[in-house]
């Protein structure tokens, strides 16, 4: 394992770090433990200085902070990022599996001729060696992979793969500035644009989601999903076939190619449960499903199978969790 040990990319956003920062924090200082490594965070935006601080408390041992108005999007973050990489070798740089952390990987991969490790599920010490695991053929093989020689290992890896380091370590983390400068941008942000619903619970940080899926059958009708998900306080997600066909917007859907989700409740509505969807939430508490076909994919894996038409059981479960709401008044 070389010197410069293992590198976080942490992901900031409205003056905090997303909790995927924390997750991948808390493995990247067990994998440290065990191979006797050091571990550092890259922490790159606009005004995310102060964010350094509390970091040795989680572990870190050290914080490269490139605090720049240009680090605004990914690009300049992505060059800067590419030389530090190149510059220093770790041995391995984990990256959230978030558009924000793909977008550095694939950059950096480009800039040092590295490959990526996209998607791990798990990363482990075997033989003094770290190996990343991940799945292949849409989850239904898992693969494990070793980096090549001393060539720096990148790896995405989706939110909710490992538990949040905990803070408490009593570390002060050695910070380190890096310059950013000499940097050629092709893009130039004018402005940011942010979509905010009221009151809209964000799927990767919520307890429970209720997710259509084709079987609703418009986006109009989509509201008795949001009617549940409100009664529920749960956040709404959907399938690719919802957000291919424009009903709802690409960041909620889940699976494969979307968000990768963990909640202690799902509730699927109208999916099928294709395979591309189940490794996207298949490690919810508990699933239940809504699905007039008893043979769709979905019912055989639910933990509660409802065979029925959505729009018959639906409005008789928002009844009761009215009722038992009223009721534990
Ligand atoms: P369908 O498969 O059409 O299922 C609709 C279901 O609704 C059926 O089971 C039907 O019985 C039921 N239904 C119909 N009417 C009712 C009713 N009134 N009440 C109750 N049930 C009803 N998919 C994802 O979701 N996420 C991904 O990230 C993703 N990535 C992909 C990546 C690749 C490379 C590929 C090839 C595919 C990907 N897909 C993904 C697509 C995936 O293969 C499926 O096509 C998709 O998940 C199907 O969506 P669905 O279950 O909503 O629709």
């Amino acid at each position: 394992m070389s010197n410069n040990g293992i590198w976080v990319v942490a992901e900031p956003y409205k003056g905090a770090l997303e909790g995927v920062s924390y997750e991948l924090l808390g493995k990247a200082v067990a994998l440290g433990a065990q191979l006797n490594a050091p571990v550092s965070v890259v922490l790159l935006g606009q005004n995310v200085k102060s964010l350094a601080g509390e970091l040795g408390n989680y572990g870190a041992d050290k914080v490269y902070v490139a605090d720049d108005a240009q680090l605004g999007g990914t690009e300049v973050a992505g060059e800067v990022l590419g030389k530090l990489v190149g510059e220093q070798h770790p041995a391995v740089v984990l990256f959230p599996a978030t558009s924000f952390g793909r977008d550095l990987a694939s950059a950096v991969a480009a800039a040092n001729k590295l490959g990526v490790a996209a998607d791990a599920s798990d990363l482990k010490v075997e033989g003094g060696a770290l190996k990343v695991v991940r799945p292949i053929f849409g989850g239904n093989a898992l693969v494990t992979l070793s980096g090549q020689g001393a060539q720096t290992l990148l790896v995405t890896v989706a939110p909710k793969a490992f538990e949040r380091a905990q803070a408490g370590a009593g570390k002060t983390a050695e910070v380190v500035d890096v310059p950013v400068s000499g940097v050629s941008p092709r893009t130039q942000i004018r402005q940011f644009v942010e979509e905010v619903a009221s009151g809209k619970i964000a799927l990767n940080e919520a307890e429970i989601i209720v997710a259509g899926g084709r079987g609703v059958g418009s986006a109009e009708k989509f509201s008795i999903i949001e009617d549940l998900a409100r009664a529920l306080g749960a956040a709404v997600g959907a399938s690719r076939a919802v957000t291919d066909a424009g009903w709802r917007p690409a960041n909620e859907q889940i699976g494969q190619t979307g968000v990768t989700v963990k909640p202690k409740l799902y509730i699927a509505a109208g999916i099928s449960g294709a395979v591309q969807h189940w490794v996207g939430m298949k490690e919810s508490g508990y699933i239940i499903a809504i699905n007039t076909d008893p043979e769709a994919p979905i019912m055989k894996v639910a933990d509660l199978a409802i065979v029925g038409d959505l729009f018959k059981v639906i409005p008789e479960l928002i009844k009761e969790i009215n009722t038992l709401k009223g009721a534990a008044v």
